[in-house]
């Protein structure tokens, strides 16, 4: 039977790509959501990531119905994109604890049954902004950058447990994310891509399925930027 694989935040986007890239790959996936239905063919279950009880919750249903995880997706994300002269302390708190605090909720309670059983994938979706920063996201670049900061410090705890964490950073993805961007951001973001357009969510989940897979066996600790070159030129 093929592994188990949960990802957070996968009723649309590119956590939905994922379920059904791992899916694919012979897995058995189980996603979450929040405000979105999920699609019927998937396994799923509510759960919000700031809360460290609905995520144990979540993780027992899975344990449950289809076995321990063993490939865990910490992709939930939102943006409340402002400058910092007007970013409210909620805009701040709000994207720090579904982003990275859901991170930490998720991959904590993952590494329980990772550690016993001496195997695990944990793959953090950050975003290439981590990397080169983004003007009106503040609160979300820190978050981001505070994933691969997270992901270093626990791919060097859990290594000797064969429990690689990694993370991938995407650029401009065409998701309900960007797509309600003012078209003359989404022009000057398409100008500043090397590659000239936005990516699909398919082709982050490409990515993803590869860290889960049997390829990336000897991989920990890498920040994957997929980008089509974004962050090369900064
Ligand atoms: P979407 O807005 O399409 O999807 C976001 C997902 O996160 C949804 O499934 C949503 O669930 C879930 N979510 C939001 N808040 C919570 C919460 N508190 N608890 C649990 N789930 C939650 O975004 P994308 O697919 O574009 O983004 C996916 C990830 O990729 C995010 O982490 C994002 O930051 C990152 N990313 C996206 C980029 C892009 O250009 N699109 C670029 C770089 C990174 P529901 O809908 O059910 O409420």
């Amino acid at each position: 039977m093929g592994k188990v694989a949960l990802v957070t935040g996968g009723s649309r986007g590119i956590g939905l790509a994922t379920a059904r890239a791992l899916a694919k790959s012979g897995m058995r996936v189980a996603i979450t959501h929040l405000g979105t239905e999920p699609p019927p063919d998937l396994y799923a279950v509510r759960c919000d990531v700031r809360d460290a009880g609905a995520v144990d919750e979540a993780f027992t249903a899975v344990e449950r119905d289809l076995g321990a995880v063993e490939v865990l997706v910490a992709n939930a994300g939102i943006t409340r994109d402002r400058l910092l002269a007007t970013m409210t302390e909620n805009d701040f708190e709000d994207v720090l604890r579904t982003n990275l605090s859901g991170a930490y909720h998720v991959a904590r309670r993952a590494i329980r049954s990772m550690i016993r059983r001496r195997a695990g994938r944990i793959i953090a979706v950050s975003s290439a902004s981590a990397i080169i920063g983004a003007r009106g996201q503040a609160n979300y670049v820190a978050a981001k950058a505070g994933m691969i900061g997270f992901a270093r410090a626990t791919a060097l705890e859990l290594a000797s447990r064969n429990i690689t964490v990694n993370v991938v950073a995407p650029g401009w993805i065409e998701t309900a994310m960007t797509r309600d961007l003012p078209d003359a951001t989404r022009e000057a973001a398409a100008e500043s891509i090397p590659m000239g357009r936005f990516g699909t969510d398919e082709e982050v989940a490409e990515v993803i399925a590869f860290l889960a897979g049997p390829g990336a066996s000897y991989l920990t600790g890498v920040v994957l930027p997929v980008d089509g070159g974004l962050t090369l030129e900064r």
